[in-house]
């Protein structure tokens, strides 16, 4: 079940206006289902105070989504010093901020102080490397062979991602030596995840580990931060995750934490797929067919406008406007120099012409966000399909003069000593 039918219903209808109007190709994203997705999340967490979402901007990097984000009481998960720089721009206050960073630099130390942020250290050789270390810290867990992880995150084991279990009590008693008063505990093991159950687990695993390092410690956890990972259905035939039982589950297993050790921490996510993912599509616009050993079909984007598909191998699912689902197989290609410059490979797909409009679904997560310039192939636009019903651009295309943008500086030519 990819996009919604209440979107189809919204878009389908003036999606050819929409395309004569700022042409193609285009992500167009939905104010409403987005707004939607995000008061359900709020809603299904209700039952443990202080819940609160921290949008993993790299999902979908877009001050216009961030600001509709931020108006109905999310926080920000960022990454890089443009994350933090994009979230600042919205408005967001240092406690609105999660710094999860890996691999930091010094750079990104002074960044994520400069205006503040909660900083979420990915190794406990950063304890000493925090130029400032603040009142309140957090750490990512890697659970190693505990846990199995998935495709897109990897296995723990082999993951580059956090402190292991061996390594962790130690962290906070660093922390705590520096000055660290205010705890969290932050884990990202799975992506796209549809099964509830290892949602739950994550919980159950980080509850317990908080209860371990507490023991050791003395320290309480403000918040236990479960990630992101909440899946969504690509597939027609994925079931979707039922937020409010999944919730309820996580709830209660708050509350029995709060039962054994005389408090409740706050619970925060850090979800960017499951808040935008099936709220955006790519269209696309047929350029050319051919047949050779195979049917294709040639678009007017390119994977510099979604990798998912090239990089992961991810299915998409792919209306053509005004014709009927199924029909022969095709592989749907741009125009890139790689061969895995495809949207969909044999794909039973309905006869087509040039000019029909494709529409590629859930692009609202990792999609343009992922683009890159490989082959001279530029980003394509970003359109918000606004709650009041008016169409606006959110980022223009990129053009040659963005290409030529990094080869205009001062000349510089160094003479080696010798
Ligand atoms: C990518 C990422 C997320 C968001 O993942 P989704 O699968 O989009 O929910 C959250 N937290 C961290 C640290 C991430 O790297």
């Amino acid at each position: 079940m990819p996009m919604s039918a209440d979107f189809q219903r919204r878009l389908f209808p003036i999606l050819r206006t929409i395309a004569g109007h700022f042409g193609t190709p285009f992500h167009i994203y939905d104010e409403t289902g987005i707004r939607d997705t995000g008061q359900r999340l709020i809603q299904a967490f209700g039952g443990v105070p202080g819940f609160r979402e921290f949008f993993a901007v790299k999902a979908l990097p877009n001050p216009r989504i961030l600001a509709v984000l931020r108006d109905i009481g999310f926080g920000f998960d960022c990454s890089s010093i443009p994350e933090l720089a994009l979230a600042r721009q919205v408005g967001a206050a240092s406690d609105d901020i999660l710094f999860t960073s890996n691999n930091t630099s010094a750079a990104e130390f002074a960044a994520a102080a400069d205006g503040g942020c909660i900083l979420n250290l990915d190794d406990l050789s950063l304890v000493p490397k925090v130029p400032q270390m603040p009142e309140l810290i957090c750490f990512r867990y890697n659970p190693g062979a505990e846990r199995t992880g998935n495709a897109i995150i990897g296995r723990p084991e082999e993951a580059k991602f956090g402190v292991s279990r061996s390594q962790i009590v130690d962290a906070y008693r660093a922390a705590q030596a520096r000055g660290a008063r205010r705890f969290g505990l932050h884990t990202m093991i799975v992506s796209n995840e549809l099964n509830a159950g290892n949602l739950i687990q994550t919980a159950h695993l980080l509850l317990a580990l908080a209860e371990v390092i507490s023991a050791e410690t003395g320290i309480t956890f403000e918040f236990i931060n479960l990630g992101g990972g909440l899946g969504i259905p690509y597939r027609l035939d994925d079931t979707p995750l039922e937020l409010p039982a999944l919730a309820s589950v996580i709830t209660g297993a708050f509350h029995r934490f709060a039962d054994r050790n005389g408090y409740l921490p706050r619970l925060f996510l850090e979800s960017g797929r499951y808040i935008t993912g099936p709220h955006g599509v790519l269209v696309t616009r047929v350029i050319n067919h051919k047949q050779t050993y195979r049917r294709f079909i040639g678009v007017d984007a390119s994977m510099s406008a979604l990798m998912r598909p090239g990089m992961y191998g991810a299915y998409h699912h792919i209306t053509v406007l005004d014709k009927p689902e199924g029909g022969l197989l095709a592989d749907v290609v741009g125009s890139l120099c790689e061969n895995n410059d495809k949207f969909a490979i044999q794909r039973p797909l309905p006869a087509t012409e040039e000019g029909d409009l494709l529409i590629i679904h859930d692009t609202g997560a990792h999609g343009h966000a992922m683009g890159f310039n490989y082959n001279g192939r530029l980003r394509p636009q970003e359109l918000l399909l606004r709650a009041d019903g008016r169409v606006e651009r959110i980022r223009r295309a990129e053009t040659l003069d963005d290409y030529f943008a990094t080869l205009r500086f001062e000349p510089d030519c160094l003479i080696p000593p010798d």
